[in-house]
């Protein structure tokens, strides 16, 4: 066979998603990627026995430090977010409590995007203090903010957009520029599940690392958890042996070949996902039991121009707000049809959860004063939280029309 395995493809966004990081098995022939079940490798020579052996050329030893499924689809990932590099892990939160326990240490500040997903909340609020990491959490919609927050001792900053579950955008770029003119060590961070790559590239934006649970759009079928951290080589590298290798959330080879066979599909999938969406949050738009919604393809946005400009796909995350949230959620609960009243996005199902504004600030935000304001300007009392998947946008609409009365 003549491609090697990794060879970069080069095309657009749709041939990179089916080619990058696979090529037909050069024993066997086999078009599809192999999966790798192997925990150990045989080694053809004598050699070291730590993770501080090892280099980009090393080849595959023991599962835990690099298995070839894996490496395919971190591969894949690299290409399609434009990273030098990428890590996997088993889950989205391993992904991001690798990066943060990772780069983070005692006397260290990290800011972070005052509303995020539920996990990376509490483990930012509750977990890094413990460690003697100082933490200041600010709503980044708006970068002044950011801005004021930066103290001598700020390492990271940690963004998520569009965020949880409020769907409010941040300006990466502006928020990237102003962190690295107040100190170019600062590593700027973004949680990128919700928008995907095919929305948005924020290590082009000036971001330094970018995150995503694979559980969510990139593996896109709700069967696989997954997580990728993707960065430049060097500090993907060092991550790698701290957080890969030691701390050891490494993601399982099956769930990579899962997540890799989602991946070829991504492109055009979020633009099917998209078109149901706007389609959905139109309908909601003008159903007169429905307060107000929130979807960043929807001109009624209130960031609409930032969405334009960074997000190339609106996505097909949105919230909406009703009279009686909680009793409407009981009946959605127990008539919904087409959607799955759950937890999780990303998925090809429809998925919907109710949000309650009280609940969530007692758990996982604690926000209080302006911060808590402008969290009450996107979701009132409380939102349902909508993934649309790739269902048909009409029998969604007929599905949530029903149970709205
Ligand atoms: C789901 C999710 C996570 C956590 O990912 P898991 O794969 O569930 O661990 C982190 N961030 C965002 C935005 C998510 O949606």
């Amino acid at each position: 066979m003549s491609k090697r395995p990794n060879e970069p493809i080069l095309g657009g966004m749709r041939t990179q998603a089916v080619h990058a990081g696979e090529a037909p098995d050069p024993i066997t022939g086999a078009s599809a990627p192999n999966l790798v079940m192997s925990t150990t490798f045989v080694s053809e020579e004598a050699s070291g026995f730590s993770a501080h052996d090892l280099d980009d050329n090393s080849g595959f030893l023991y599962s835990r430090w690099g298995n070839p499924t894996v490496a395919q689809l971190e591969r894949k990932l690299s290409v399609l977010e434009n990273a030098e590099a990428c890590l996997c892990s088993a889950s989205g939160m391993a992904a991001a409590s690798g990066l943060l326990l990772g780069r983070l240490s005692q006397g260290d500040h990290l800011i972070t995007s005052d509303t995020n997903y539920a996990g990376v909340a509490e483990l930012v609020r509750d977990t890094l203090p413990r460690m003697g990491i100082e933490v200041t959490a600010v709503d980044a919609s708006t970068p002044e903010k950011v801005a004021q927050a930066l103290q001598n001792n700020t390492r990271m900053v940690l963004l998520e957009t569009p965020a949880n579950p409020i769907v409010r955008l941040t300006d990466i770029e502006a928020v990237a520029q102003i962190a690295h003119a107040h100190n170019a060590d600062i590593k700027v961070v973004v949680d990128s599940t919700f928008a995907t790559p095919i929305a948005t590239q924020p290590l082009k934006l000036g971001a330094d690392f970018v995150f995503h649970s694979l559980t969510k759009y990139i593996g896109g079928h709700g069967d696989a958890l997954g997580g990728a951290v993707l960065g430049s080589r060097e500090d993907i590298s060092a991550l790698r042996l701290e957080a890969g290798i030691h701390f050891g959330g490494v993601l399982s080879p099956f769930n990579a070949w899962l997540i890799m066979r989602g991946c070829g599909t991504l492109p055009i999938r979020m633009r099917a996902h998209e078109e149901a969406a706007l389609e959905v949050a139109r309908f909601l738009e003008g159903h007169p039991k429905v307060k107000r919604v929130i979807y960043p393809g929807l001109d009624s946005h209130p960031q609409r121009d930032l969405a334009k400009r960074q997000m190339a796909n609106a996505g097909a995350m949105l919230t909406f707000q009703v009279e009686n949230g909680l009793e409407v959620a009981d009946r959605m609960a127990k008539e919904l049809q087409v959607f799955h009243y759950a937890v999780s996005l990303g998925h090809h199902r429809s998925l919907i959860f109710w949000m309650g504004t009280e609940d969530l600030m007692n758990t996982s935000f604690r926000l209080e004063g302006e911060q808590l304001e402008s969290y009450r300007e996107y979701a009132g009392d409380g939102v349902f939280r909508v993934s649309i998947g790739l269902e048909d946008g009409v029998d969604l609409c007929a599905d949530l029309d029903r149970v709205l009365g």
